[in-house]
């Protein structure tokens, strides 16, 4: 790998703006290098037995939780998000491995009734896949896609955000210090635009997981049409979180503050616009001033902060744009001066629907309070967007419930929750939050090909 000094990546950390790392920084002809060890590696890995790559698949678990404490002081440090969260995460990327080690012995065909002869299905995996993840959830995201692509049996290249490539790295490591034959799991940390592209239009790449911005997707989508690639995209979200008159409001305005917040709001699932049912407004707006006043912004190691720092100053200056006068600033949290990426958590109140801060992901602590008049109303806001990934339901009737959840155009829903991600249950996006789901099941149909094979008995 080339290791000029232009050719060298720092790392930030976001909450101190020193320098956390410094590596190689790929081009073209290491993702090529990469594709073509993937490629090497295939056919072995293809054919272990199902049982033995169900174990690797939890040794590789067990290796994961066993660094799960340094793994996730790296990725606190590495994207300025709190200890705490961290944890579960690690906790969460070890448990995809444990969910999908059962795939391997469990992706059953059919056999279906036809004249003349016996017909059967088969689950083939792709080849090599390429893996291209943001720096929001760095580890998690990658599990998402790695552990069903490799319980079916395909070979991997995974391209981290290049702000965020230190857990990859240390995954790579320790999954081959697990067992994972060589050449199976390839680690390309490099420039979207030079080596993502690459790994699209690669001759040898079968297939291309996306989690990203919707702009990036919409690219890596055209680029992966012309070669008529197999493709699955995690896009961005505007999420609806829709609070009736009737809900339990301590626990709605309560858990609000997390659900865009969390992550320093860097989170495709925030529910950046909280819909309020105008009679409840007042009060809502009043619990949610002493929610927001008690969150603890801070240092990501200390264990008790619920929120850290924005991941770079360029995100900084970009979401700051969004408080612009266009709408009233009602609550302002607190968040540390310099050095760090800080921004302190606002709420927006009250917003049109069509003001920018309600139409655009903006990717940081600033929520949308949108007041609205009935129940038609508020679905019809809620569908007003041209994303459709997360969303919630606050009311104590529990027809209503379902009603809204039916008619709201997006891929995951909780109702009086704001939990968004589940290991055995599907994720994605509606609309232009994106194509195809990830965890349980269903991942595993988008890393296989459905293969028909038929035997005349006559
Ligand atoms: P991004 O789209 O800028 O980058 C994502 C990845 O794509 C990075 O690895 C980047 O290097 C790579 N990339 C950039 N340009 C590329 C190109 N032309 N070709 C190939 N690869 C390219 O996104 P980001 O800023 O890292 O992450 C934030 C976005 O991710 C937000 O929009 C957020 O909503 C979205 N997101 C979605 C989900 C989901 O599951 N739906 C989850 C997390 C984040």
């Amino acid at each position: 790998m080339a290791t000029s000094a232009e050719t060298m990546l720092k790392v930030i950390e976001p909450a101190t703006e020193e320098v956390l790392a410094e590596l190689p920084h790929a081009g073209v002809e290491e993702a090529d290098a990469a594709v073509a060890r993937a490629k090497r590696a295939f056919p072995a890995w293809r054919d272990v037995a199902p049982g033995a790559r169900a174990a690797l698949m939890r040794d590789l678990a067990a290796a994961i939780s066993a660094h799960a404490e340094d793994l996730a002081r790296l990725e606190a440090r590495n994207v300025g998000k709190p200890i705490a969260d961290a944890r579960g995460e690690m906790a969460m990327v070890a448990e995809v491995f444990n969910y999908y080690a059962g795939a391997p012995e469990r992706l059953l065909g059919d056999t279906i009734p036809v004249a003349g002869g016996v017909d059967m299905t088969f689950r083939e995996p792709l080849g090599v896949v390429a893996l291209i993840v943001p720096w929001n959830f760095p580890l998690p995201i990658a599990s998402w896609k790695l552990a069903p692509a490799l319980a079916a049996g395909n070979t991997v290249v995974l391209k981290p955000a290049e702000l965020t490539p230190l857990t990859a790295l240390e995954l790579e490591r320790i999954a081959l210090e697990a067992g994972l034959p060589q050449g199976v799991l390839n680690v390309v940390v490099g420039p979207g635009r030079v080596v993502g592209e690459r790994l699209v239009a690669h001759a040898d790449v079968a297939k291309v997981a996306f989690t990203g911005s919707t702009a990036v997707g919409r690219r890596i989508g055209a680029l992966a049409a012309e070669h008529i690639k197999r493709v699955t995209l995690e896009l961005g979200g505007k999420s609806a979180n829709v609070i009736f008159a009737d809900a339990d409001l301590e626990a709605a305005a309560g858990s609000a503050p997390l659900a865009v917040f969390g992550n320093a709001g860097q989170d495709c699932c925030a529910r950046s616009r909280i819909l309020v049912e105008r009679p409840a407004l007042e009060r809502f707006m009043s619990l949610l001033e002493s929610a927001v006043a008690s969150l603890r912004v801070g240092d990501p190691l200390d264990d008790a902060t619920q929120m850290g720092s924005l991941i770079s100053a360029n995100q900084r200056e970009q979401v700051s744009a969004y408080v612009n006068g266009e709408s009233p600033v009602a609550i302002r949290g607190n968040a540390p001066d310099g050095p760090g990426f800080w921004f302190a958590p606002t709420v927006l109140c009250p917003v049109a629907n069509d003001a920018r801060a309600a139409r655009e992901e903006i990717f940081g602590p600033v929520a949308a309070v949108i007041p609205f008049d009935g129940e038609a109303e508020a679905v019809s806001l809620a569908n007003d967007t041209i994303y459709g990934l997360s969303g919630s339901i606050w009311t104590r009737d529990g027809a209503r419930a379902l009603r809204v959840a039916r008619a709201i155009e997006t891929g995951t829903l909780s109702i009086n929750s704001n939990t968004s991600v589940r290991v055995s249950t599907p994720f994605g996006g509606f609309k232009q939050s994106g194509l195809g789901r990830e965890l349980g099941p269903h991942a595993l149909e988008h890393y296989t090909e459905l293969k028909n094979v038929y035997i005349a008995t006559g």
